[in-house]
This record gives structure tokens, sequence and C-alpha cells, in this order.
């Protein structure tokens, strides 16, 4: 059987995460990266794998490739990279804006069912299996409260946010879940917690020469949405502390639904992620979800799709006999 041909377009963490998680998938195999840079100025890890500027797409460059996976960033880049290139071919995305969803999908549903390709958007944890996970807990116990708990982990977002402050020189921010919270949340307690109760946010700060460290710390913690709603440390490190204690990018956390049936018993469902590399991770998502996609195109499906739309099985490279008589 012909293996599934993958692009990859946007080669950073997430892009080097799917080349590495498509070593693990003998079904697949990496055809092309695709880059807005100067391909001569990208090195990638798998030799005799052509790197290609993205425009290249445009001139056929991807016509062999069964699902381009996009590795750019929610904030500017996918939004106008996903329907563009699902006009062209099959495409997965990790667009992870929660609140901008209804509106990617939308955009991209109407450029993927003019073109006649699938689009899968949103993939990943969180949006992804964290999604799942709400959405089958929510189905099994209609009664009951939610609750997701991120962390201990890097959030590359609040990192950026303190990398803006003036006198700054580089940060990490990590997102801890509060233990009495998710202590109380996992007893079926059901309790009612505030932002504040439920997270606390722990920063490591490189000053740059010069820099009012109680400054810096007063605009953190008063950020609005970003920090003001939380209880938040701030600590100041050096830059080689920074790289040597913080290099890496682990992520995680906990989707929980704790509810009653009818009778009144009670009963918790969770679902737990401890991740070492957050972007290692979701590409390894992606890949899994970019063989169902290969495989909705061939059955002639065409249309945005997200996690919620996908068989189990469209996942895996087994058969179903085979999945049903070592997983069921
Ligand atoms: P990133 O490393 O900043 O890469 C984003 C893009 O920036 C790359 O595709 C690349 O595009 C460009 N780039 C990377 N390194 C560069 C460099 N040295 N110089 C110039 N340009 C460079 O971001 P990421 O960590 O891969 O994350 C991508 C997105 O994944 C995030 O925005 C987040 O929304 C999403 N995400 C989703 C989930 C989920 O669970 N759904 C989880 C984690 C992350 P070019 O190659 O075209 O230049």
């Amino acid at each position: 059987m012909s293996r599934t041909r993958i692009g990859i377009l946007g080669y950073g963490n997430l892009g080097k995460g799917v080349e590495l998680a498509l070593r693990q998938s003998d079904d697949m195999e990496l055809a092309a990266v695709f880059t807005r840079r100067d391909p001569a100025d990208v090195s990638i890890a798998t030799p005799g794998v052509p790197v290609r500027r993205e425009a290249e797409l445009e001139q056929g460059a991807g016509d062999d490739i069964d699902v381009l996976i996009l590795c750019g960033g929610s904030a500017t880049d996918l939004p106008t990279q996903t329907p563009k290139w699902a006009a062209r071919c099959n495409v997965v995305d990790s667009f992870d804006t929660h609140a901008a969803i209804p509106r990617h999908f939308a955009a991209v549903d109407a450029a993927a069912k003019e073109a006649g390709t699938v689009a899968l958007i949103s993939c990943g944890w969180d949006p992804g299996l964290f999604s799942l996970n709400r959405l089958y807990a929510t189905c099994i116990l209609p009664e009951g409260t939610d609750y997701t708990f991120w962390g201990k982990g890097v959030s590359q977002g609040h990192s950026d946010a303190i990398r803006r402050i003036e006198g700054v020189a580089d940060a990490r921010q990590y997102t801890i879940p509060a233990p009495e919270a998710l202590d109380r949340a996992r007893a079926g307690e059901n309790p009612q917690l505030t932002t504040r109760q439920m997270h606390t946010r722990e920063c490591w700060v490189v000053l740059e020469e010069g820099a009012d460290a109680d400054e810096v710390r007063r605009q953190i913690v008063e950020m609005p949405n970003y920090f003001e709603p939380y209880d938040t440390t701030v600590n100041f490190i050096t830059q080689q502390e920074l790289d040597r204690d913080h290099a890496d990018l682990p992520h995680g956390g906990f989707v929980l639904r704790s509810g009653a049936t009818a009778s009144g018993k009670g009963h918790v469902i969770e679902y737990a992620l401890k991740l070492e590399s957050n972007p290692e991770f979701t590409a390894s998502v992606l890949v899994a979800y970019a063989r169902a996609v290969a495989r909705m195109a061939a059955e002639g499906q065409s249309g945005c799709r997200t996690v919620f739309d996908v068989a189990p099985a469209y996942l895996s490279p087994q058969s179903g006999d085979y999945l049903r008589a070592h997983m069921l």
C-alpha cells in the first residue's frame, strides 16, 4: 500500500514536532517542508526531503501531497493560511484561539467545499483531545459540572506578553493548577471556583541592564486579563539560568466532569495529560488526524471538520478487524 504523503507548512516548534512524529508512522512519509523564509536559511532534520517556498504551493509544488499540515501561529498565520491552502489541498491546523473558532470554521468550510478538499481545524490537545473529553463527559453525565485545569506548563502567550514590557530581556511563564481546587473537583464536591482559585502564575524574568525590578513586577501582576485575575509570583534570574533551567516547553492539564445519575449517585470522569514537550505532543495529534483526513478525502468527503467529526478508528493505522480484536 502506498504511504500517505505529508507536507509541512511552517517550520517552527510544531513543524519540527510533525517531522519527528512522522518517523513513528510507517504508513506516512514527509514529502516536503514549505516556509515563508528563504529555504536556504531553513535546515531540516530529515535527509533528502526538499524545503520549498510557501509560494511554490501556488505553482503546484504540493499537488502530489495528500495532506498539508499547517504549523503556523494562531494569532496571525492560520486565519489566512488555512482558508488559502484548503482551497488547494487537504489540510490540518492547530488553530487555538477558542473564541474565534466559529469564524475560522466558516471561512475554511467555504474554501474547502468549493475546492472539494477536507480541512480539519483546531486539532491538538486544547482545542483537540481536551475538547473531545469535555464532549464525551457532558453526553454521559448531562447533569454535572466541567472543570479544565492547565499545567504545570509554559504558556507561550503569557511569556510573550512579559517580554513586551520595557526593561525585560527574556521571560518564561508557567501556569500552575491550584492543588486544593483540583482536589475538590476530583472529590466530586462540585465546587464553584473563581479564576483566581483554579490557577496560579509563576514568572521567571531576565531584566535588561538598569531596569527597575519593582516597576516590571508591578506591570506584570497588574496586566489585565493575563495576570491581574491570578495570584502571580515574579522571580528575577540571569539569562544563563533561564537558558539552563527553563528551555523546555512542558505542558498538560486535567479535564474533569463531576456529576450525578438520576438516583443521586455521584461520578467523576478525569482525563489527564503530562507533556514534556507541548509542540512535540501536539504535532503527534496532528499527524494522527492527518491520517484520518486522508481517509475522509479518499471517501469523497469535503468541507471543514473538527475533532468532533472524526470517527476514532480513522486515526489508527490498524484495520477495523485488528482494533476490534485488540482494543475493544
Ligand atoms: P513557532 O515556533 O513560533 O512557529 C510559528 C511559525 O513561525 C513557524 O511556522 C515558522 O513559519 C515561523 N518561524 C519559526 N521559527 C522561526 C525563525 N527562527 N525565524 C523566523 N520564523 C520562524 O510556533 P509553534 O510553537 O510552532 O506554535 C504554532 C501554533 O501552534 C501556536 O500559535 C499555537 O496556536 C498552536 N498550538 C496549538 C495547540 C493545540 O493544542 N491546539 C497546542 C500548542 C500549540 P515559516 O517557516 O513559514 O517562517
